[in-house]
């Protein structure tokens, strides 16, 4: 496989400033990317994201806000990243949150909130940066989804349901940009050790009054290979949906899970 050579491409990760995002951010920025790096965080964690995804050569990477709850901030992300960077070349919609409680207790907050950032917000990224891109007739739009798009494992109700959602709607952007350079994918990883899946580690230690690390020896329990997938693993695949060799490739949702799903 050649590499890909992303020099002279913009690319905007959401929620990059940790995990898979930001093991993306870092990856494609190595490939010759200028990175927009995009997530909730303090400064600290955003002084390190940025000092991890500015190139050696000095392309300097920059942190733009927005909570994606909120109406009308996926739509300013993207007009953020224009007006101060330049047009989206490579758009990875990475942010994401879980919410775990059986079905008959899912608040409707917690519904919309899940909904909101893991799928509407993909939806309205895309929408405002694919005429760009097909004006240069080049793109390439990666949704991480999860195994939980092909599944729907007890209490994730509304994260099954986003997931769902976003392979659906990686398979119509694909469709509808089949003829042009623009690409749509999705990566569905099973377990990855991020803050995102540390906190149901904790979360469900402190309900079992289990050590963490025997909590996180059930998780794997359901893995053929018995392994977490690194962020880095993740990174590598996004990269390689950015090469020439993966310009037919379009409308898969990639999973990338120790096996689980081939069970
Ligand atoms: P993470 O918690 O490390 O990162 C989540 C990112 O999303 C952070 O940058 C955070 O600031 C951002 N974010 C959260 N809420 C936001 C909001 N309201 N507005 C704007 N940004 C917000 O988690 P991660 O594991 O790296 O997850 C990244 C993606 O990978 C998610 O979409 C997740 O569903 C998916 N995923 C993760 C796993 C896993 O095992 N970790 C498995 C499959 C899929």
């Amino acid at each position: 496989m050649r590499p890909s050579n992303l020099k002279g491409r913009i690319a905007l990760i959401t929620g990059s400033t940790s995990g898979i995002g930001l093991a993306i951010a870092q990856r494609l920025m190595e490939d010759g990317a200028a990175i927009c790096l995009h997530g909730l965080a303090d400064t600290a964690q955003i002084d390190a994201a940025i000092s991890l995804t500015s190139s050696p050569d000095g392309v300097r990477s920059r942190h733009f806000g927005g909570d994606l709850t909120e109406p009308g901030a996926a739509e300013r992300l993207i007009d953020d990243v224009e007006r101060f960077i330049g047009p989206v070349d490579i758009l990875v919609n990475s942010a994401g949150i879980q919410h775990v409680s059986p079905i008959m207790e899912f608040s409707l907050d917690r519904w919309n909130a899940v909904l909101g950032v893991n799928l509407t917000a993909a939806f309205l990224t895309i929408q405002r940066a694919l005429p760009k891109m097909l004006a240069r007739n080049w793109g390439r739009i990666i949704n991480i989804a999860s195994i939980s798009g092909y599944i729907g494992v007890p209490n994730k109700a509304a994260y099954a349901a986003s997931k769902h959602g976003l392979l659906g709607l990686t398979k119509v952007v694909a469709s509808e940009t089949a003829r042009t350079g623009v690409t749509c994918n999705a990566i569905c990883p099973g377990w990855v050790l991020t803050p995102l899946v540390e906190r149901q580690i904790d979360a469900r230690a402190r309900q079992e009054g289990a050590d963490p690390e025997s909590i996180k020896a059930v998780f794997l329990s359901s893995v053929p290979s018995g392994q977490f997938v690194s962020p880095e693993q993740v990174a590598g695949l996004a990269s390689f949906l950015c090469s020439p060799d993966a310009s037919e490739v379009r409308g898969v949702g990639w999973s990338m899970d120790g096996g689980r799903l081939a069970r």
